[in-house]
């Protein structure tokens, strides 16, 4: 029975004081089902980590980071590695969100380094696998999340892939408004669920959660986490809202 999980991408938002009041509202307003019911993270901002994780330590979030660097140290500026992300209280990363990937321009070979690291350092990744709208409107859609997955977790046993969470975003929902409907959502899903079958095997396949994420809200969470193979919920926009996210988490608990 795979636990339902909502995590929280704040993106590029909050500051010292709103990222820690909205944690602190997060963390009392899921106390009766997070870690119970339903896994929760949120993930704010590099250098608000701490403080959120501080924020929340005596609850049942978590924290997660939106990206890392996949080495261990050394001279590599700007970048934050696996295991600073442990040291001030990660549990979660990012890894290959659309915006690195499209924004940024993050490879599936790179992303499948910072996978990798996140999992030897003791992390547990969150990654992202989506199509774009052309490629959606080309019926690429299944080719381009098969391709993310596979090289996005190429050469790793399944051990290591069991510390993963899928993340199904399609590029054209998120921060659109425009979400996927829950049909469309579940045949991805379930494409992934069983391409990691053929991968990974029966267990790996049953066990691994798979999130949806792109433009949830409060309004359309029910019925996303109501299809088999919908296991949780990413969510951006909606997360930097307590009341929102709060409905959202009590939806999938
Ligand atoms: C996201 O950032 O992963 C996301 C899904 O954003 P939004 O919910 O705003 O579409």
């Amino acid at each position: 029975m795979r636990k339902a999980f909502v995590a929280g991408n704040w993106k590029m938002n909050t500051d010292s004081h709103t990222g820690v009041a909205l944690a602190k509202a997060v963390a009392s307003g899921s106390s009766q089902v997070a870690g119970h019911s339903v896994t929760v993270a949120v993930c704010p901002p590099f250098v608000y980590l701490q403080s959120v994780a501080a924020a929340v330590s005596a609850s049942h979030v978590a924290v997660g980071a939106q990206d890392l660097y996949f080495e261990p140290k050394g001279a590599f500026t700007g970048e934050i590695s696996p295991s600073m992300l442990k040291d001030i209280g990660c549990t979660y990363v990012l890894c290959g969100h659309s915006e690195r990937r499209h924004v940024i321009g993050e490879t599936d070979e790179l992303i499948c380094k910072k996978v990798s690291a996140a999992i030897s350092g003791g992390l547990l990744p969150i990654l992202c696998v989506g199509e774009l709208l052309e490629e959606r409107d080309a019926s690429q859609t299944e080719a381009v999340v098969s391709r993310q997955l596979k090289n996005g977790l190429a050469g790793l046993s399944v051990e290591k892939v069991s510390a993963a969470t899928i993340a199904y975003e399609p590029v054209w929902a998120i921060g659109t408004g425009r979400t996927a409907t829950r049909q469309q959502a579940q045949e991805v899903h379930d494409f992934v669920r069983k391409l990691l079958q053929q991968m990974y095997g029966d267990e790996l396949a049953e066990e691994i959660r798979i999130l949806y994420g792109g433009s949830v809200k409060p309004g359309n969470s029910a019925e996303l986490m109501a299809e088999p193979d919908i296991d949780g919920l990413l969510v951006g926009g909606a997360s930097l809202k307590a009341d929102d996210f709060l409905a959202i988490i009590d939806s999938a608990a």
